[in-house]
């Protein structure tokens, strides 16, 4: 499916090489309450939001405005981009830096939330402004946009963390960048040792197809392994020009998968989220993630209930390729990274048997192995196999008994009760745990078959 260009209606004067130059586009972009009444019938809450003073950056690429329906208020794309009166009513929770990203930023713009990989905001501009922007704190301010020395600090941030295997170029959109400044952030990133994949998260494809150059595909395959993500919400963002985008860059090598967040009014429905995920894979982009749409100020309108999310994968899983399928995520206010949330299909368990759902509601018994052994590694491999990095274990340092606990930090102080230290308590090691079905941790110098008696696996000894 392609939605037809309203760009013979509106920009009929200007010539095919303008309309395809990306410059041009975004020297011409519409802001303002007459450019935008020139190609929109506008609603009174759209001019009241436009008029209004403080409200979030708005711009618009003539192309991407071509494909809204002037005569339609309820239109799925004209809603991401053109503001209405509703953004400015607040509501209950709502946060500027809903995802704490700021306070996981050893240094400006470089968010280390996870072990090994980082997200680095290298622009505060984009092509197109999205109204339910997750990062509207700063986004489209060209005051809060990053210095040449932040950027010094980001590299040398991750010249010195080795942990770090993968690089994420967000922002803003990394693809409005000057293309030289571009290939130097990329380049510089790329020089890195142990950077093993970069990746970009963009919706210059969709807003600004034509950036997408012959030129820029050839510079991207210099620094593979190299990774992009584009952001389509809606069926009527995929046109000729976006498919055109996507397939320069999957034939230079770059995978490409799609981030979509659930929007009130846009695509909370499984019928527009399976239309979506088939036109994707068509273009040989893979569903990776549907975000539930975070707790930010101004986005109140676009939230949908957690449920909804729940019920479009419930339509998708089973009833379309597994490709097709995203994962749904809630991005964790207050920083706790994203989490995934799907259908439940395990009914129920019991030892040696689960039992299972499938889309259709047939329901299944699995018989689990009664003599299964789990894989064993010896503990001086496994010292090796492990994070080195301490702290960062979470759920499976619990299962693989490294802990037999996670406790939020002020446990310890409320159960202590305002009490001190009394003879019951006078003992610190009383409250170490005696042993949890593992090996001990090798003492240094101690040999493996000294510390080894209590493993017991089927291949390894
Ligand atoms: C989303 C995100 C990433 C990347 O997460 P993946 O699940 O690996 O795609 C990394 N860092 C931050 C802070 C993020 O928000």
């Amino acid at each position: 499916m392609t939605t037809p260009s309203r760009r013979a209606l509106f920009y009929k004067d200007v010539p095919d090489e303008k309309w395809s130059d990306w410059r041009w586009q975004m020297s011409n972009r519409l802001n303002t309450v007459a450019e935008l009444a020139n190609v929109l019938e506008l609603t009174e809450s759209e001019r009241k939001a436009l008029e209004a003073k403080n409200l979030f950056r708005v711009d618009v690429t003539p192309y991407f405005a071509s494909l809204i329906d002037p005569n339609d208020p309820y239109d799925p794309i004209r809603r991401q981009i053109i503001p209405t009166d509703r953004e400015m009513v607040p509501f209950t929770s709502m946060m500027e830096d809903s995802l704490a990203e700021d306070r996981h930023s050893p240094v400006p713009g470089l968010v280390h939330r996870y072990p090994d990989r980082v997200l680095m905001l290298v622009t505060t501009q984009c092509a197109s402004y999205c109204r339910y922007c997750t990062r509207s704190r700063i986004v489209g301010d060209p005051s809060q946009t990053f210095s040449r020395k932040e950027f010094e600090a980001q590299i040398d941030y991750l010249e010195r963390t080795p942990q770090v295997r993968d690089v994420l170029f967000s922002g803003g959109d990394p693809l409005v960048l000057a293309p030289k400044l571009l290939e130097e952030i990329i380049s510089r990133v790329r020089a890195i040792p142990h950077i093993e994949i970069i990746r970009i998260g963009s919706r210059v494809p969709v807003f600004l197809p034509m950036r997408v150059t012959e030129e820029l595909c050839d510079m991207i395959q210099k620094y593979h392994p190299f990774w992009m993500n584009i952001h389509v919400n809606h069926p009527n963002e995929i046109t000729p020009e976006l498919a055109q985008a996507c397939d320069r860059l999957t034939r230079a090598g770059v995978p490409l998968g799609n981030q979509s967040v659930l929007l009130a009014g846009v695509n909370d429905s499984v019928h527009i989220q399976r239309q979506l995920v088939h036109e994707l894979v068509k273009m040989r982009v893979r569903p990776y993630y549907l975000y539930q749409c975070d707790l930010v100020d101004g986005a109140g309108h676009f939230r949908t209930s957690v449920s909804k999310g729940i019920e479009i994968i419930e339509g998708l899983r089973g009833h379309t390729s597994g490709f097709a399928v995203p994962h749904f995520i809630v991005d964790a206010p207050g920083g706790g990274g994203k989490i995934p949330v799907m259908p439940n299909y395990v009914l129920s368990q019991a030892p040696g048997k689960v039992v299972l759902r499938n889309y259709e509601g047939f329901v299944t018994t699995y018989t689990e192995p009664d003599d299964y052994n789990p894989h064993a590694v010896a503990p001086l491999e496994e010292k090796a196999l492990r994070r080195p990095e301490p702290g960062q274990e979470g759920v499976l340092g619990l299962l693989e008994g490294h802990d037999m606990f996670i406790k939020p930090q002020t446990f310890d102080d409320v159960h202590d009760r305002g009490g001190g230290k009394h003879r019951l308590k006078a003992n610190d090691q009383k409250w170490k745990p005696l042993g949890i079905g593992q090996p001990p941790d090798l003492i240094e110098g101690e040999t493996r078959e000294a510390s080894l008696p209590l493993i017991d696996s089927g291949d390894r000894k």
